[in-house]
């Protein structure tokens, strides 16, 4: 790997800021705010997740509690679990890890989640909140890399940003958060043609494909940023694999500033994670009668 010379744009520093935020605002309400976890069957992935997810939520004073159900919990018991928590004034948020086993349905357990306690920002109320700039729960990688952005001074507001990927959970809320921040943005994706073109318009490169090195050095603007959400596991030697980004590193020679993989996006998804169940909890103490069963 040749040396680079962008700035790195790293993630611990931004995710210490915001987790320092997160306790410091915690504290500041009557009660510990509380994330339930929701995990159904042993994937291993799922279990290492979910686990840091509530250590990290204990060492910024949040309670947390999983809810460890069998591998053939019936799509009703599921249903049944998310209705008793979303009547639960004591929960703040509720996050339920993808993905489900096969045999369960995503999509009406994510429908089913209070959108006052929809940490991870999924819900279509906080994702058309997100699209018409009102108040919502925003997704955490997305809102992450706008934390990681700002905390480093990368300014947004006028710049020309390009978003490689539209999925659900990246590029579409990254592209509404960009948007509402006064940045002129541009989505890519799988069908567009001659990506360099359009990636070398940017100022900012946002990139979220799931394709290690899809990014080369003639794909970006000098001096650009360039925030790589990508976390692919490439083969080794040693047959144990590692983690690699979607940007290939010597992009570091053309960009003015980079984020790695690991160490960049990836620590700002748990932190943000952590401050969504903060200002859920936030408003919920405000305006208690929006947690109870009545508002989907
Ligand atoms: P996805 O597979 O759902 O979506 C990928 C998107 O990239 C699609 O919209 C597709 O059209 C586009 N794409 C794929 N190949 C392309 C190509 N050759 N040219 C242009 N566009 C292309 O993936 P996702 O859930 O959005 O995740 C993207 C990546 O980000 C993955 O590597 C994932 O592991 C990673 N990720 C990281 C974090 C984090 O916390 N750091 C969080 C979520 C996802």
């Amino acid at each position: 790997m040749t040396q680079g010379t962008a700035q790195v744009l790293a993630g611990p520093p931004a995710a210490a800021a915001l987790l320092d935020e997160a306790r410091r605002r915690a504290a500041r309400l009557p009660h510990p705010p509380h994330l339930a976890l929701v995990r159904v069957g042993e994937d291993p992935a799922s279990v290492s997740y979910v686990r840091g997810k509530a250590k990290k939520a204990s060492e910024v004073g949040l309670s947390s509690h999983v809810h460890a159900l069998p591998g053939d919990t019936t799509q009703a018991d599921l249903l049944a679990l998310i209705g008793t928590l979303n009547a639960d004034p004591a929960v703040s948020g509720i996050l339920v890890q993808l993905p489900l086993p096969a045999h369960l349905d995503p999509a009406p357990v994510l429908l089913a989640v209070n959108p006052a306690k929809d940490v991870d920002g999924l819900h279509p109320a906080n994702t058309g909140a997100l699209w018409n700039a009102h108040e919502g729960l925003r997704p955490c990688t997305p809102a992450g890399i706008m934390a990681l952005l700002a905390h480093h001074g990368v300014p947004v507001r006028g710049a020309r940003v390009v978003v490689v990927g539209r999925s659900a959970l990246v590029g579409r809320p990254v592209a509404g958060l960009l948007l509402n921040a006064d940045a002129t943005v541009t989505v890519a994706h799988r069908a567009t043609p001659d990506l360099g073109a359009v990636t070398r318009g940017a100022d900012i490169l946002i990139v979220a494909a799931g394709q290690a090195h899809l990014i080369t050095p003639d794909m970006v603007r000098p001096g650009a940023t360039v925030v790589d959400v990508g976390i692919n596991r490439v083969p080794t030697e040693d047959g144990r694999g590692r983690l690699t980004g979607d940007v290939h590193p010597d992009v570091a020679q053309v960009a003015g500033a980079l984020t790695p993989v690991p160490g960049g996006v990836g620590p700002m998804t748990v932190a943000q994670l952590l401050m969504n169940t903060v200002i859920a909890a936030e408003r919920q103490h405000a305006q208690p009668e929006v947690t109870g069963e009545l508002v989907r």
